[in-house]
């Protein structure tokens, strides 16, 4: 049977963009399907956007500390449109950099929604269905709202890109990263926030201690953080909205965000139907070649629910072209991803937790946490954290959790020494670079404790 392509990818994220570019290049006849905008959620309402309203917001700190240091500075104001036009212009180029990577790849692009039809062709929108050997599922995910009267009036993260005017105040309902970044994020661009988490403690999953220090944190910055607590009751009225929570709380709020979690988009595809399973979320489910169980059909990224990172579903993307068009079946490795939280203080992690390791195997914890020379010199309180899980048994370090500025990007770099399989000893071997934060890395000589 001859097929119209070799390959039709449905979105044009990171994940998509990545494989039918690398199957192109390769020699195989790629289309690829974008409803929306080129980039997907990493270019267009993630990553991207919300790592320059980080550094947006980081400025008033750096005024402060300038000041501290000597220097006569004013902050004046954050002007929110001036950084939005940019924002979005940034955006827009960007965009027009992942058409032309596919466009210079030779493949075939169709701005348009699409579905599959059967377990070898795709139909768009537009009426037009085209047969490929392979189809590749890359359609990322989308934030859900609770069911709750008012709450479709609420933002997600969607929408914070795109507010006419910044709130005078904010609840912020989550406790995940992204609740959490934006949190910091608009307490800094000078926003009042409150954040309510139903849970114990924010960033679930992480090792505690980093997630105790990194409330604590955020709270001394001036995020009205409520731990145990979550919305009852919301209205829309003129000026904002009344909220009641379940603390006894009942408040106004200029915006509400719901950062409550993802959902994989699956709705509507046509997958159930073409014999594709599903898991109980909606995500695909995947073998580790990422061949679901119709074996023409992929799927990449955040519509599998596994590990969902810009960087991750580049990876799969990457896996999958080397699996179906390179002869060379390679399955996707999700062991010690390293990973940032551009909270503030920000969190560069890898590996377990400290609670994880030991419910694992008996572990060495070493943990140092002190005032950083430059903050401390400015006169702030923060405290960074530097934190290593070591095996007793292999020696090896299991876990490495940073909360300091740069953690982000400090994680990626012990991430290969963790991933190389290193030793604390060969940590200690190392010799620390003077003066800076990480080095206590390389210098922490008693374990605090073992577990
Ligand atoms: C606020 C926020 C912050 C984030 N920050 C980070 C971060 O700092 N670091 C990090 O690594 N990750 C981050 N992520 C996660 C990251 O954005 C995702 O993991 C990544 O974008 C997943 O890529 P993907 O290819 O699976 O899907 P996406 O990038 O979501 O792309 C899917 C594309 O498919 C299109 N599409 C959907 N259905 C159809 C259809 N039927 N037909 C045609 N097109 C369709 C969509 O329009 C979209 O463009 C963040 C996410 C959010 C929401």
């Amino acid at each position: 049977m001859t097929f119209d392509y070799d390959l039709f990818v449905i979105g044009g994220g990171s994940g998509g963009v990545r494989a039918a570019r690398v199957a192109a290049q390769g020699g195989a006849r790629v289309a690829l399907a974008e409803e929306d905008r080129y980039g997907g959620t990493c270019v267009q309402r993630g990553c991207v956007p919300k790592k320059l309203m980080v550094f947006a917001s980081e400025y008033p700190g750096h005024m402060e500390d300038a000041q501290a240091y000597g220097w006569t500075v004013h902050a004046g104001g954050f002007d929110w449109p001036t950084f939005r036009g940019k924002l979005h212009a940034e955006l827009d180029r960007l965009e027009g950099v992942y058409r032309n990577i596919l466009g210079n790849a030779g493949v075939q692009t169709y701005d348009t929604r699409a579905t599959v039809a059967d377990a070898h062709t795709v139909a768009l929108s537009t009426g037009e269905h085209f047969t490929a050997k392979h189809i590749l599922v890359a359609t990322g995910g989308w934030p859900v709202k609770p069911d709750l009267p008012g709450a479709e009036e609420a933002l997600t993260s969607n929408e914070i890109f795109h507010l006419e005017d910044l709130p005078r105040s904010i609840l912020i309902i989550g406790g995940g990263y992204i609740a959490s970044e934006f949190a910091c994020i608009l307490n800094g661009l000078g926003v009042q926030v409150t954040q309510y988490y139903r849970g114990a403690q924010i960033l679930r999953g992480f090792d505690e201690e980093a997630r105790g220090l990194i409330a604590d944190e955020m709270m001394q910055n001036g995020v009205d953080l409520h731990l145990g607590c979550n919305i009852v009751e919301m209205e829309k009225r003129d000026g904002g909205f009344r909220v009641k929570a379940t603390n006894g709380d009942e408040r106004m709020f200029d915006q509400v965000m719901f950062a409550t979690g993802r959902t994989p988009n699956t709705a509507g595809l046509g997958l159930e139907e073409a014999g594709v399973e599903l898991g109980r979320n909606g995500e695909i489910v995947v073998d580790d070649y990422s061949q679901t169980s119709v074996p023409s059909i992929y799927a990449i990224g955040d519509v599998t629910d596994r590990v969902n990172l810009t960087p991750v579903a580049i990876r799969e993307g990457m896996a999958f072209v080397d699996t179906v068009f390179n002869g060379n079946p390679t399955p996707v490795d999700h062991a010690l991803i390293p990973t940032a939280i551009f909270t503030q203080p920000e969190f560069g992690t890898i590996g377990l937790s400290e609670e994880e390791a030991r419910d694992q195997e008996p572990v060495d914890i070493y943990a140092t946490s002190f005032k950083p020379m430059q903050q401390s010199f400015a006169g702030r309180a923060d405290r960074v954290l530097m934190k290593l899980i070591v095996s007793k048994e292999t020696r090896k370090v299991l876990g490495c959790h940073i909360v300091a500025p740069g953690a982000g990007e400090m994680i990626q770099l012990a991430g290969i020494a963790v991933k190389m399989g290193a030793t604390k000893e060969d940590f200690d071997r190392t010799v620390a670079v003077h003066p800076t934060m990480s080095e206590e890395l390389v210098t922490m000589r008693e374990p605090t404790r073992s577990a």
